[in-house]
């Protein structure tokens, strides 16, 4: 999309061009040819199409008129996601994301300007997606997605995601799971949101096609997604070697005991003075061991954890997304089976490869998680497996249990009041809490809208 030409006036310029450009009589905002590219996919058959496709004009109409998509996030990804869709014939869009627009944004996220700093991205998003492509109606939501309930997720025929958050992924894989059916134990069909999720990370990017209940989930693969990089703490401590160790040692070590801004002040990474501090205590630590190329990006990037954002990334990602929208979307080609990666920090490298569903998944399987711990083990053995094991990674677990018939809170995080008056349970044995062989225990925790049901096996 060229900058530069309001979009009233680059209608106004294609209309001016009749013989080119006729516009049609039966809809509008469509011009003879407007779809044309869209209709060589859909009006005749080739190689590649799907082997029970039948070309018809009826697909095209589906897309235009009744097709649902919803898009969750409007950053890097939502942005190409939304002029992808938007120009592919989808009309019936909406979007969620509950950030606002960042000066820095602005480099790669190419439906805002400067202007826009501050407004929320879904907003923005949708107004320019809305005035550029005729005919097309973008819903911005500028909200959470766990402000939304089942109702508003079942009315989208695709669910397409472009996030930079593991537990929204994983809520949102959860919430799809939620609104499978079964009918005697067998999944109706008819019940199946397919879920496109895009990623990306620097120069580095992933696609999957899940069909909830059918394929691998996010959580069957949860192995994949590494637990944060951490570098080790004697080299921070006593030899560091890179800028990043440098930064480390001022963040993890430094800033809690010298308490540069009082006792009680956490260092915030969105804080400029804070910043600016642990910069220049990194740049003296580097200074001493020889280190260079600490510099107050760098520094904001460690604090904050943050990857570079790179646009072409973003681009080649979210193309590949809106392509598995539109072959699910319209039946007329075989969708990805099922995830995708991409690589282009050396060179160009992407394969594909079939993740497979695990049997005992926490979040699709419906097979009952076990938990086993001797009885002497502590609540708090029990919360660090919650949250350490590689295929459950749960951030702030809530553990409850039904005891003499009554449902009690084990332990909970989240309330300050409850975390307090539970927090004595975390060192009591499973025994002491009264828990039996075989009890259930349900937890629940941000990385999915449902409780989790584990069984207690009490080994020896
Ligand atoms: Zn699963």
């Amino acid at each position: 999309m060229a900058d530069g030409e309001e979009p009233a006036k680059k209608r106004q310029r294609i209309e001016e061009q009749p013989e080119k450009m006729a516009v049609d009589v039966s809809s509008s905002s469509d011009w003879d040819g407007r779809w044309s590219h869209v209709q060589k996919f859909l009006e005749r058959s080739g190689p590649f199409t799907h082997p029970d496709f039948e070309p018809s004009e009826e697909t095209l109409q589906f897309l235009l008129e009744t097709c649902k998509i919803l898009v969750i996030g409007a950053g890097g990804l939502g942005c190409e996601l939304l002029k992808n869709l938007a120009l592919s014939g989808f009309r019936n869009i909406h979007v969620v994301d509950m950030d606002t627009i960042d000066v820095s944004n602005l480099n790669r996220q190419f439906l805002f300007r400067p202007k826009d700093v501050g407004r929320p991205k879904a907003e923005v998003a949708a107004d320019f997606i809305n005035s550029r492509v005729p005919g097309c109606h973008v819903v911005p939501h500028f909200k959470k997605i766990q402000d939304f309930d089942e109702s508003f997720y079942r009315q989208f025929h695709i669910i397409v995601c472009g996030l930079d958050s593991i537990i929204a992924r994983r809520w949102m894989n959860g919430m799809l799971l939620s609104l499978l059916i079964y009918e005697d134990g067998v999944l109706d069909p008819s019940s199946i949101i397919p879920l496109i999720d895009g990623g990306t990370e620097g120069f580095k990017g992933n696609l999957r096609v899940i069909l909830p209940g059918m394929t691998a989930c996010i959580d069957c693969t949860l192995e994949l997604y590494p637990p944060q990089i951490n570098f080790p703490m004697c080299t921070i401590a006593s030899m560091p070697r890179l800028p990043e160790h440098c930064i480390e040692y001022v963040r993890i070590l430094q800033w809690p005991k010298e308490k540069p801004f009082g006792d009680d002040v956490a260092l915030d990474g969105d804080n400029p003075e804070h910043i600016q501090w642990v910069f220049q205590k990194s740049l003296e630590r580097a200074a001493e061991f020889n280190i260079t190329g600490v510099t107050y990006r760098l520094t904001q990037g460690v604090v904050k954890r943050i990857i570079p954002a790179v646009a072409s990334t973003n681009a080649v990602i979210a193309a590949a997304c809106a392509t598995e929208v539109f072959k699910i979307a319209t039946s007329a080609y075989i969708p990805l089976n099922n995830y995708l990666v991409f690589n282009d920090v050396d060179g160009l490298y992407t394969y594909t490869f079939e993740a497979e569903r695990k049997e005992n998944c926490s979040a699709c399987s419906q097979v009952p998680q076990k938990l086993q711990f001797p009885p002497s083990a502590k609540l708090q053995e029990v919360l660090e497996y919650l949250t350490e094991n590689a295929s459950l990674q749960m951030k702030s677990p809530a553990i409850t249990a039904t005891l003499e018939g009554k449902n009690k809170t084990l332990y909970l995080q989240t309330v300050a009041s409850i975390e307090e008056r539970t927090r004595p349970n975390l060192c009591k044995t499973l025994k002491e809490l009264g828990l039996a062989d075989g009890q259930e225990l349900a937890v629940a925790d941000v990385t999915t809208p449902q409780t989790v049901l584990f069984k207690l096996n009490f080994t020896s």
